[in-house]
This record gives structure tokens, C-alpha cells and sequence, in this order.
């Protein structure tokens, strides 16, 4: 079998690492000029801890995995008004449960993977022609590649979904939320912030600070804006939309690069992701959103049960499989995710002051176990990861 998969990221990886294990001819496209670094930290645990524990990569993630102790609510003056202990925070999950940097997952994933099966950088799909049994994919250097499958593994703006199912804008469902992130070096910042994941919310904001490994620390923020517009300067819609936080965010300024990570907080919703032989996976198909949580995670599920499912059946049934199993999943983690929202970024300071307090209670056995038993509903086991 002949597959091209659009997207060297977290899904397209992982499903070339399945589909070179089962002896399929794989390809990869990926429009960055190589491995990328940026991205923020992800709690990785349910379905895509269990498919990394599959593939043997779990020893190399707990190597570069983040050493948090706390998740440290703060006010505007840093001072802690809630939070979560890790400790806890893994004992809800039985310790099975990752803090891994975006970058750093692609980068096991990737070296995983070693160098059988092509990946060619700065490159996309151009166009897609559906033929008898199979499609022509081009690409952007002008190569035509016949295969039995084409997987659009290109994140939330993917290219493969707009040339095959149509504009983004049918598809893409702002959650009323911008988020930012990236990387940057303050010795003393990173002093001050010691190994606690620090969170300062007011209405309508959140930013997020936390170590991120060698030294560097990573900023993550989120907040209230409507519309389907992007600003066309994020830098500067960062430095307005986060002023008057207090005196650790407003020194986080000073690092902000001319171009930050910046986008919609936003889902991806489709009645289908499959079209005669070209279907979606990850963010294409089904993007949570970080309310949600899990999109790597998810995104790695469904990497594993479309392997899964093409190795057990003809390429129809194989992806009408695929989409079976992973669409309740994808639905309720949908679902957690906007309903979440109002509670990760409030409107109004009495959720947050509620927020904050109800946190606290996992430090408590009762509430160990309370919150412990819906995080599992939420992400483990939800996505088959079976065969
Ligand atoms: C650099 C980067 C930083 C991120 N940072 C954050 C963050 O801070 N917060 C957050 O919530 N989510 C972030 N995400 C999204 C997050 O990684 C995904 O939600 C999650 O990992 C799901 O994985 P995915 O493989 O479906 O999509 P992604 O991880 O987004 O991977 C998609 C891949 O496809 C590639 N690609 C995109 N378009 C094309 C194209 N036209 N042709 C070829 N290749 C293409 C991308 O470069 C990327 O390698 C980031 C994604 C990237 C690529």
C-alpha cells in the first residue's frame, strides 16, 4: 500500500511509524524546512500515552518530560491564591501521565521513526485528482505521487481539507478565545518561577508561565476575543491584550518575539473526514482545542486506530472504520472543551475565585479521587488503542 502523508507533526508521525511497522510505502510532506521546536507544554496522558507506550518512546519522553511541582494559581502581585500539587495531579491519573514540551514530543517522534521513510521538507500538496482506486497527489515542487491513500495530518489549517472538502471557514469554530506562546531565556524570572507552572487570571485573561527545560521558560496565553479575524500583528495585540497583569507578566513582554505562536482557540467540526481516498487526522479532522486539552493525545489515538484499522481491511472500509470509532471520542472531548472554557478563562472573577478553591480540593483524598475518576473518563481508554 502507497500512502502520502501531508504534516510531519505529532499525528502524521505517529502514523508513519505505524505504517512503515506494517510494510507500507510512505511518504511525507511537510511545509516547515525541518523539525520545529516551538510550542507549549501539554499534559499527555489517556490514549496518547498509551499508543507512546505501544511504540516503545515512553523512556525518551520521561527524559525530556517538564519538572513541575505545581500548578500555582497567582494574583496580578504573584502572589498564590489556588492551585495543585503535581503530585497529586499524577496520583488522579494512577502515574500514568506525561508534562511534555510540543517540540520535544515531535522530536522523539520523529527520531523514532529514523530515516526510512522520506520526509520532504518544504513541501505541500498543491492539488488532489481522485482516481479509480486511488489518488494523484501533487505537490508544491511538481512531483505527481499515485497512492492508495492521502492523509491530511496538517493541523488546523490544513491545505488537504481546503482542496478537498472545501474553505477553512465551513469547518472552523472559534471557541471566542486567542492563545499565544513561545520560548524565552530571564535567569531571574526563571529564579522567581522554580519548577511551579504559574497561571495569573483575571476576567477574560489568563498567562501562563512555566519552566520549559535548559533554562528557558515558556509563556502561554490566552484570552477573550470574538470573530473569525486574526490580528495581522500578534506581537502587538499580545503586548496590548496582557497589560496590567502584574509586574512577572509584564517582564515576560520584554521576550515576546516578532512572531509568536498566535491563533484561534477553535474546533474543527465535519459531518465526515473522508472523501474517496483522502482522509483527515489530528487537528485536520477534528481539531478540541486547548480547552479541551489532549490534542496531541487524541491526535495520536486516531493515528493509531486508522493504522490499525488500514492494516485489517481494504482502504473503504478501513477509513469508514477509522471515523466509526474515533468520532464519539472526538465529540465528547469536543463537548468537554467548550464547556470547559468557562472555567479554564472566566468571564467573571467568581469562577475564577470558585475555580481557584475547587483545585485545592485535589490535594484532598475525597477530591483525589473525584476529580481522578473524570479526567479518566475524559482521556483514557476513550480512544480503542487495541491490536
Ligand atoms: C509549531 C507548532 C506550535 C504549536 N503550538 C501550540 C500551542 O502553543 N498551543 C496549542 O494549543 N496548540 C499548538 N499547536 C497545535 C498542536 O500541536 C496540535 O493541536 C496537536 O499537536 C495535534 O497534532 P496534529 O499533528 O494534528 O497537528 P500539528 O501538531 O499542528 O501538526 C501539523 C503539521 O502539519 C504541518 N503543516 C501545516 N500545514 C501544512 C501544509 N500546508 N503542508 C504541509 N505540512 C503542513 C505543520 O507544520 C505541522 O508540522 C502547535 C502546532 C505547531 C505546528
Amino acid at each position: 500500500m502507497k500512502v502520502v502523508i501531508c504534516g510531519a507533526g505529532i499525528a502524521g508521525l505517529t502514523l508513519a511509524w505505524w505504517l512503515r511497522r506494517a510494510g507500507a510505502e510512505t511518504t511525507v510532506v511537510e511545509k516547515a524546512a525541518g523539525p520545529r521546536s516551538d510550542g507549549y507544554m501539554m499534559d499527555f496522558f489517556g490514549s496518547g500515552y498509551d499508543v507512546a507506550e505501544r511504540m516503545g518512546v515512553l523512556g525518551e519522553l520521561r527524559e525530556v518530560a517538564a519538572d513541575i511541582t505545581e500548578l500555582t494559581y497567582a494574583d496580578r502581585r504573584g502572589r498564590r491564591v489556588g492551585g495543585l500539587r503535581y503530585a497529586s495531579f499524577q496520583a488522579m491519573l494512577d502515574g500514568r501521565v506525561l508534562s511534555v514540551m510540543r517540540g520535544d514530543l515531535e522530536r522523539v517522534l520523529r527520531s523514532a521513526l529514523g530515516d526510512d521513510v522520506p520526509i520532504l521538507y518544504n513541501t505541500s500538496v498543491r492539488a488532489v485528482r481522485h482516481v479509480p482506486g486511488g489518488v494523484d497527489v501533487e505537490l508544491t515542487d511538481g512531483a505527481v505521487h499515485r497512492a492508495d491513500l492521502l492523509v491530511g495530518a496538517d493541523g488546523i489549517h490544513s491545505v488537504v481539507r481546503r482542496l478537498t472538502f472545501g474553505r477553512e471557514e465551513s469547518f472552523l469554530r472559534p471557541l471566542g478565545y486567542h492563545t499565544a506562546s513561545f520560548l524565552f531565556e530571564d535567569a531571574e524570572l526563571a529564579e522567581e518561577i522554580g519548577r511551579r507552572f504559574v497561571l495569573v487570571g483575571v476576567p477574560d485573561r489568563q498567562a501562563g508561565l512555566y519552566p520549559a527545560g535548559d533554562g528557558a521558560l515558556a509563556a502561554s496565553l490566552i484570552h477573550a476575543r470574538s470573530g473569525m479575524a486574526l490580528p495581522a500583528d500578534p506581537r502587538a495585540e499580545v503586548l496590548s491584550a496582557y497589560r496590567g497583569l502584574g509586574p512577572m507578566v509584564d517582564r515576560m513582554f520584554e521576550h515576546c518575539p516578532e512572531d509568536p505562536y498566535y491563533d484561534h482557540v477553535a474546533q474543527i467540526r465535519m459531518p465526515t473526514w473522508t472523501k474517496g481516498r483522502v482522509t483527515l487526522l489530528g487537528d485536520a479532522a477534528h481539531a478540541v482545542s486547548l480547552m479541551a486539552g489532549q490534542g496531541s493525545s487524541t491526535a495520536m489515538g486516531g493515528a493509531h486506530t486508522l493504522a490499525v484499522e488500514l492494516l485489517g481491511a481494504d482502504v473503504e472500509s478501513a477509513l469508514a472504520r477509522y471515523e466509526r470509532r474515533m468520532r464519539p471520542f472526538v465529540l465528547s472531548k469536543q463537548k468537554a472543551g467548550r464547556n470547559t472554557a468557562a472555567w479554564t478563562v472566566p468571564h467573571q472573577a467568581w469562577r475564577i475565585a470558585l475555580r481557584n478553591r475547587l483545585f485545592g480540593l485535589a490535594d484532598l483524598p475525597g477530591g483525589r479521587a473525584l476529580m481522578g475518576r473524570g479526567l479518566k473518563r475524559l482521556g483514557a481508554g476513550a480512544v480503542p488503542v487495541a491490536g
